[in-house]
């Protein structure tokens, strides 16, 4: 404590460049000098950490602490003349004196020299290789130091006590101080921040004013850019309440979603705990909150499952967020199957612009989602990460930039190759994705994206943009065939190649 007040009076050296920031340790001068000086007369150097058990109080504070101390000082000293004389007087030279809680002092001798131990030392404990004695002169030298232990701890506990209780009346402008302290190292940390990393001032409007308006340009991730090995690219985001309320954000695994997310996210924080951003300039109307769906983790001791985590966290922002709140989601719907999934991530980022009107970024491996941009054009945005594929190689580079547009693939099988899966395992799992591809066009997957389900409710060009599934446009293409069929006028091998024909086709 008397080492952080000496250290706060030493803060006046180092903001004397900066009047503004030294100003909030006017006032404090005769409070931390008076308690400097009462601390360093009472408490030594360096206290224990048990306010119990002494060795707190300087003996120059009180004499009784003084004299106690030497008394058990002085006695400890006498145990070892005493077992120095013990030794001679015996000529047992392993004897030993020792202390424990149960049987105090106690004289020690090896079975090796047992024999040699006079009438006049009372047997107290048997051990394995020796025995303990204690004598008349022992016990009562004990007692002395005992008692000046414990009379000592008993009243350097009651003096600290006291002293303790004759700082109340400074208590409360101590928390000021140490609130004043809190609010120079925050301000000087933002300060050096700003200066070191290249931050730049925001521009801030009110809530709502500019509408809702997040506009950074070359936007950083504060801690990613501090810690990565390869250069960190920066990016751009535009969000409003009228034109892109709602980012949707595809891209290969590892290109760099969640942190372009989070990042936009820390720089709105920033911004608004009045720190300087780790961008190339900032505009920001306030939000009211930040939500963030993130993933960080599990909580399977608690009895929830991931997937049900995810739901609890979606839930609490769709309940809680406002049209003025930024909402961040990495990955919604994973942990429960593709359909479930794609549905709950549709469903919750239709209600996200069309319900809540709120601000939000949407990382997502669902490319079906690219498909809301189309239902809300005005509002809804598509971006993907840029990567750069080197067929040859068969290797992709993740160039970390975000543009607009969508994306289809995932590379999920290249990034489980880099993780070092085995070559076969690999092979295998790109046979199976092409296979999957190849089928895409009938699975249900398709038919639900085909028969129009994703389609919004709230959208009137639902028919016009309604396409027929292929095997429907097949199956009556050749129903009118069977239909227009001259079948008086038709031979058994013209049959036959219309039917080969329709097979064909199926
Ligand atoms: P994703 O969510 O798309 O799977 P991450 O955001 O987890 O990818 O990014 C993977 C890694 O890529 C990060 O841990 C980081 O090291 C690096 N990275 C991400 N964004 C950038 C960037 N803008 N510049 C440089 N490196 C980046
Ligand atoms: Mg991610």
């Amino acid at each position: 404590m008397q080492i952080s007040l000496e250290n706060i009076k030493s803060l006046r050296e180092v903001f004397t460049k900066i009047p503004e920031l030294l100003k909030i340790l006017d006032g404090y001068d005769n409070l931390l000098t008076t308690l400097i000086e009462s601390i360093d007369n009472c408490i030594v150097d360096s206290p224990p950490p048990s306010i119990t058990e002494g060795g707190i109080i300087k003996g120059s504070y009180n004499s009784e602490v003084k004299e106690l101390r030497e008394l058990s000082g002085d006695s400890k000293s006498w145990i070892k003349e005493f077992e120095e004389s013990e030794k001679r007087s015996t000529n047992i030279n392993s004897l030993k004196i020792g202390f424990n809680k149960v049987f105090g002092y106690y004289i020690e001798v090896t079975n090796a020299q047992k024999d040699k131990v006079p009438e006049r030392y009372i047997r107290k404990q048997t051990l394995v290789n020796g025995e303990r004695y204690i004598t008349e002169e022992l016990k009562q030298k004990e007692s002395v130091i005992l008692t000046a232990q414990e009379r000592l701890d008993e009243l350097e506990y009651k003096l600290f006590v006291e002293f303790r209780e004759s700082l109340i009346p400074y208590i409360n402008q101590l928390q000021e101080l140490g609130n004043s302290i809190a609010k120079l190292d925050i301000l000087s940390g933002f300060a050096y921040l700003a200066q070191e990393k290249d931050y730049v001032k925001p521009s801030i409007y009110e809530m709502g004013n500019m509408k809702g308006l997040i506009k950074i340009t070359g936007g950083r991730h504060p801690i990613v850019e501090s810690i990565n090995n390869e250069e960190f690219i920066s990016n751009d985001t535009y969000l409003d309440f009228e034109q892109s309320s709602m980012a949707i954000l595809t891209g290969p695994n590892m290109s760099g979603k969640s942190t372009y997310i989070r990042q936009v996210a820390t720089i709105v924080l920033l911004a608004q705990i009045g720190c300087f951003v780790p961008a190339k300039s900032m505009e920001l109307s306030l939000v009211d909150r930040i939500f963030t769906r993130v993933g960080a983790s599990d909580d399977l001791s608690r009895g929830r499952s991931t997937f049900m985590v995810e739901m609890d966290e979606a839930a609490n922002i769709v309940n809680n967020a406002t049209k003025y709140s930024l909402i961040v989601l990495d990955e919604v719907g994973r942990g429960t199957s593709t359909y479930d999934g794609v549905s709950i991530a549709w469903a919750l980022a239709e209600f996200l612009v069309n319900d809540l009107k709120s601000r939000t970024l949407f990382a997502t491996h669902y490319h079906e989602l690219l498909k809301l941009s189309e239902k809300i054009p005005n509002r809804v945005k598509n971006y993907n990460v840029l990567v750069e594929e080197d067929l040859e190689e068969g290797t992709v580079i993740f160039l970390r930039k975000i543009v607009e547009g969508g994306t289809d693939r995932s590379y999920g099988i290249y990034v489980a190759k880099m993780a070092g899966l085995p070559e076969k395992l690999i092979k295998r799992a790109n046979e199976i994705l092409e296979s999957f591809e190849q089928e895409q066009m009938f699975s249900k997957e398709n038919k639900v994206r085909e028969s129009g389900i994703l389609e919004s409710k709230e959208e009137e060009n639902i028919k016009s943009t309604y396409q027929y599934p292929l095997f429907m446009a097949k199956d009556s293409e050749i129903e009118r065939d069977i239909q227009n069929l001259d079948l008086d006028n038709l031979t058994p091998m013209e049959a036959l190649t219309k039917i080969s024909e329709w097979k064909k086709k199926v």
